[in-house]
C-alpha cells in the first residue's frame, strides 16, 4: 500500500474520497467584484509583475507569487485573507495561503 497517491496539485475541491482537508475557508465567501486593472501597488513605484492575483474576501488585485514583490501575499499577511483567484482568463485557479495549496 502506497499512501503517497500522485494526485495533480491543481484538483479541484470535490474530493469523493474525502481525504484532502476541506478548505473552511471557502465556506464564507462573499461574491466579490474584480477590480479592474493591475497591481495597484506596483503601479505606485513602476515595478512590474509577472501574475496577477484576485483577492476573494474583498477583490483587491495584487501581483502573484510568480512577481518580484510578491504583492498578493503580502496583502494576506497584513489581512488575513487567505484566498485568492488567478487572474488568467481560463484559469481560475484558487489558492489559499493558510492551507498553502490549491482550493
Ligand atoms: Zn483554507
Ligand atoms: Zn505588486
Ligand atoms: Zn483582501
Amino acid at each position: 500500500m502506497n499512501p503517497d497517491q500522485s494526485r495533480s496539485v491543481d484538483t479541484p475541491a470535490t474530493n469523493p474520497n474525502g481525504t484532502a482537508p476541506h478548505c473552511e475557508h471557502l465556506d464564507v465567501l462573499k461574491p466579490v467584484a474584480d477590480q479592474p486593472g493591475g497591481c495597484l501597488a506596483c503601479q505606485a513605484t513602476g515595478d512590474r509583475w509577472a501574475t496577477l492575483s484576485v483577492c476573494l474576501t474583498c477583490g483587491w488585485v495584487a501581483c502573484g507569487d510568480d512577481s518580484p514583490n510578491r504583492h498578493a501575499k503580502a496583502h494576506y499577511e497584513e489581512t488575513d485573507h487567505p484566498l485568492t483567484r488567478s487572474q488568467e482568463p481560463g484559469s481560475p485557479r484558487r489558492w489559499c495561503y493558510v492551507h498553502e495549496r490549491l482550493v
